[in-house]
């Protein structure tokens, strides 16, 4: 294995620019809520944007709203492209995906100052949504890249208060029309710095991670009819509590996903009931399940377990049971040879990196539809993210900055 040479960033502007955009969307009692084509979207996007310029990157907005900057190679070719997603979950903290955002920015722009015109076009990118922080759309941005969006999505995506995808595309001044154009078909590769959001890194190091694979997702929704009786009348014996099914059903998922071991997991993350009051036995519960596995069988196996599972209850306690599919993606692999470039770039800071599967969805796992990906993770100080607790230590935001920096000039400065 060749060792490279560890590339120098200004660990100063780094941190200082991951404080201002942290203020960008700052919720009053804490946490950030920057939803996409909102003013606190458009004011962290406008920041990253004065950056761009400051660093002489030439920013361009796309279609989408997705914001690039740009060094030409001095041979052209494909492009290589770091970044991450400027949004965030409502409530999220200061690092998920603005780490790869404020980092990737940082790196091009250290690399241009320090090390001058690349050979290959190097570019950093600030994705405008992968959180489904508005509409549920997650990937939008990085979807619209790989050319992976559906026809007339923007028309049918509506968010909480009714408006269209489309519409608030239009009031930030994008065409909804022009979405094809912001696919890119000539990158090489493109890799996402990352906080873990889980324990693993921080628990039992090292300090850095690669990722090899994305784990696949599958949503499902779980409709359970029972009947609605009075809650003082009706006998125990004789209830069809709809609710009672669910609470069994939640827990035998989690049973399973427990049993099958790491890193299999399944959530029961909403439920509804009705008639949703006091008095009056649930006839009908409504609730979701995400399960994981980043190996596709395992995923497949335990998708039939829970399902075997549900129906086994639903008998059991004279309940009718509907399952339908909300979502279904295939668990992602990431590219072996940008794994190797980003194993090399932490030998380069003397860190030997841990391979991990990625629980949590990512951008790169649909820009492997265009491009070769990899990811590198930081640890996250007790696995927290997602709430305002999301946190990692400055010196492991800089360690990490600086070996995307240096895998970006393995991929990039290639004579
Ligand atoms: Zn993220």
């Amino acid at each position: 294995m060749r060792t490279a040479e560890l590339v120098e960033i200004d660990e100063h502007r780094l941190l200082r620019r991951l404080d201002d955009l942290a203020q960008r969307g700052a919720l009053p009692g804490g946490g950030i809520y920057r939803a996409l084509y909102t003013p606190s979207w458009t004011s962290a996007m406008e920041l990253v944007t004065s950056w761009l310029k400051e660093g002489q990157l030439f920013p361009r907005r796309d279609a989408v709203g997705n914001v690039w900057g740009r060094i030409e190679g001095s041979r052209g070719g494909r492009v290589i492209v770091t970044g991450s997603h400027i949004d965030t979950v409502r409530g999220g903290g200061a690092l998920d995906g603005a780490l790869g955002v404020v980092a990737g920015v940082e790196a091009v722009t250290s690399l241009w100052e320090n090390h001058g015109r690349p050979t290959r076009i190097l570019e950093c990118v600030a994705i405008c949504e992968e959180e489904g922080s508005r509409f549920s759309t997650n990937f939008w941005g990085a979807r619209a890249i790989a050319d992976r969006l559906e026809p007339g999505e923007a028309e049918r995506a509506r968010d909480g208060d009714g408006t269209t995808l489309a519409d608030a595309m239009r009031a930030v001044g994008l065409d909804p029309a022009n979405v094809a154009s912001a696919v890119r078909r000539d990158i090489d590769a493109f890799v996402e710095l990352h906080i873990e959001q889980g324990p693993v890194l921080d628990e039992n190091g090292p300090r850095l991670g690669v990722v090899t694979t994305i784990a696949g997702t599958t949503h499902l929704e779980v409709t359970l009819r029972g009947q609605a009786d009075h809650a003082g009348a009706m006998a125990m014996t004789r209830r069809k509590d709809a609710l009672v099914g669910a609470s069994a059903m939640a827990v035998e998922i989690a049973d399973l996903a427990t049993r099958m071991g790491d890193p299999a997991v399944a959530t029961v993350g909403t439920i509804a009931v009705e008639p949703a009051q006091v008095n009056v036995v649930p006839g009908l519960a409504r609730f979701t399940i995400d399960a994981r596995h980043p190996e596709n069988g395992r995923r497949t196996e335990l998708i039939t377990q829970i399902g075997d599972a549900c129906k086994r209850i639903a008998r059991e306690r004279g309940l009718d049971v509907e399952m339908r599919t909300l979502r279904d993606r295939p668990p992602v692999t990431l590219s072996p040879r940008i794994a190797d470039v980003l194993r090399r770039a932490c030998a380069a800071a003397g860190v030997e990196p841990r391979d991990l599967a990625s629980g949590a969805g990512h951008d790169a796992q649909m820009l492997s539809y265009a491009a070769s990906t990899g990811m590198l993770f930081v640890p996250s100080i007790g696995g927290r993210s997602h709430c305002a607790d999301e946190a990692t230590l400055a010196e492991d935001v800089v360690l990490g900055t600086r070996a995307l920096a240096t895998a970006l000039r393995e991929l990039a400065y290639q004579p």
